[in-house]
């Protein structure tokens, strides 16, 4: 039955994609979200000629959602395609920058790897599948060797979830991948027959789909979003409290939600509820309801990271700027996870003549190093680009932003928390769990399981994250 009313707790990307759809479909919908504007960690900082990205600096466009969202919300004149040149990415390895390679003879030629690294990749496709859950680091140095391990999912996996391939779970992390095993019996064969399949779905591949984001920075997509919802987005509404019934008195909505706004607390009844704010603070409104699942909940790990944004002369930075950035393997012992060009993917970074660089530091890697002082970090990064990429002398700005709990982390035994939500779903008709601990980060994964839910919530489809 679609329902009345919906609530939903959180106003990040992935509660604004739900009600989006959620209205499209002609329900009646709130969001109560607990800070002064909505977008969660989607936010851009303007100052002086310079472009901040707070959180996401990008999405890919792995889903045509995006683009149907774009046309009602108008805003696909502000919408621009990263500079083609940022499919160029780099790595580091002995201190130096070296091109990812792209095709299969630029691999060859590539001094990332060793010859013998590179052969090794040539015995993926006669390699067995495994026997139990792994992480991403057993998975892919089983299928592909150690060197790739550690000189191209390291990097690639500290750039993704600022996080560990010793911890995370291959099967719930990279689903995709790991289905390629299942599925097709290893990598090679996989990416062939899984192609087909995405041409069926009109879904593009990550490492194919086109990077994007709009002219005034990512928080144009939150913005739009809040202006088409209006009234529905009741900012500075913080959760407190859930009741949920199941099978009550006829006259009891199934959900009640309680709120504080101004130091004033309000209830709203519902007979839809959608949880889309982080695992820990879901867990805090659900532990009455559900201890087991709420500890679940609590124990995901959210590792810290610190995006340290510089703006210098052109003039200051001897490396040419001729792509995305680059990442960094832990192997090479740095106290920088990566720095992104942002300069050169997108126009209006910065003023005329100067250059922007986001550097990302701390993740599960090294999470200590979040605490610095601001002044610390801005030291410890300049240190590190000076050594990087030659850049000299003061930046001309500097902005620090700091995620106390960044990333969800889906390390080893995720699964087991994504099967308790969809039985929580099953138990309480009407309860959706839609936010990026569930059925993946990237701002395109979220998209994608907002539009799921408000189908599901209306009787449309299936579940979302599945
Ligand atoms: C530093 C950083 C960089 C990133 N870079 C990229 C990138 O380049 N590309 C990419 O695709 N992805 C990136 N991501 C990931 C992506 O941005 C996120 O996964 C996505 O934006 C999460 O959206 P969400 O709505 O699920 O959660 P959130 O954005 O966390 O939103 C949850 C909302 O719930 C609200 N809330 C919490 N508790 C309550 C309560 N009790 N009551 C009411 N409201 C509450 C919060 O205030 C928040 O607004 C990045 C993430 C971070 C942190």
């Amino acid at each position: 039955m679609k329902p009345k009313h919906v609530v939903i707790v959180g106003g990040g990307i992935s509660g604004l994609t739900t009600a989006f759809w959620l209205k499209q479909g002609g329900a009646n919908v709130t969001i109560l979200e607990r800070d002064h504007i909505p977008g969660g960690t989607m936010h851009t900082l303007r100052e002086g000629g310079w472009l901040v990205e707070a959180g996401p600096n990008s999405a890919l466009e792995t889903t045509p959602v995006f683009k149907e969202m774009f046309a009602v919300l108008g805003i696909k004149d502000e919408h621009r395609y990263a500079d083609p040149a940022s499919n160029k990415r780099y790595i580091l390895r002995n201190g130096r920058l070296h091109q990812l390679p792209m095709s299969a003879s630029l691999f060859f030629r590539s001094r990332l790897w060793s010859v013998p690294g590179k052969l090794r990749l040539l015995k993926e496709p006669f390699v067995g599948r495994a026997d139990r859950e792994e992480t991403v680091a057993e998975f892919v140095e089983r299928r592909l060797g150690r060197e790739f391990l550690d000189y191209a999912i390291n990097p690639f996996v500290a750039g993704v979830f600022a996080g560990n391939p010793e911890q995370l779970s291959v099967r719930t992390a990279f689903p995709k991948l790991y289905a390629l095993e299942g599925k097709y019996g290893g990598l090679v064969k996989g990416m062939i027959g899984g192609a087909r399949e995405r041409k069926k779905r009109a879904e593009v591949a990550k490492d194919r789909a086109q990077m994007f984001s709009f002219a005034s920075g990512m928080q144009v997509f939150p913005d739009a979003l809040a202006r088409y919802l209006g009234m529905a987005v009741q900012c500075d509404c913080e959760v407190t409290r859930l009741m949920i019934r199941k099978g009550g008195a006829e006259s009891l909505p199934p959900f009640s939600v309680e709120y504080t706004l101004g130091g004033k607390s309000s209830v709203l009844d519902a007979d839809g509820l959608v949880m889309a704010v982080p695992a820990y603070a879901a867990a805090s409104l659900l532990e009455s309801h559900v201890p087991v699942l709420a500890a679940q909940m609590r124990a995901v790990y959210y590792p810290p990271v610190a995006e340290v944004f510089l703006g210098y002369r052109a003039d200051q930075c001897a490396q040419p700027l001729d792509g995305f950035g680059y990442l960094i393997p832990a192997k090479e012992r740095r106290q920088i996870l990566g720095t992104i060009w942002s300069s050169s993917l997108f126009p209006g970074r910065a003023p005329e003549g100067h250059i922007g660089l986001t550097t990302f530091v701390g993740g599960s890697r090294q999470p200590d190093l979040v605490s610095l002082s601001e002044a610390k970090l801005v030291a410890l990064v300049r240190s590190e680009l000076g050594a990087l990429m030659g850049v000299r002398g003061e930046p001309a700005y500097a902005h620090v932003e700091r995620w106390e709990k960044a990333i969800p982390q889906y390390n080893l035994g995720h699964s087991k928390l994504h099967d308790a939500i969809d039985n929580l779903e099953a138990t309480f008709p009407g309860l959706a769990v839609c936010s990026n601990y569930r059925g993946g980060i990237a701002v395109g994964d979220c998209v994608k399981n907002g539009k799921a839910t408000a189908e599901k919530l209306l009787g449309l489809s299936r579940a979302a994250g599945q």
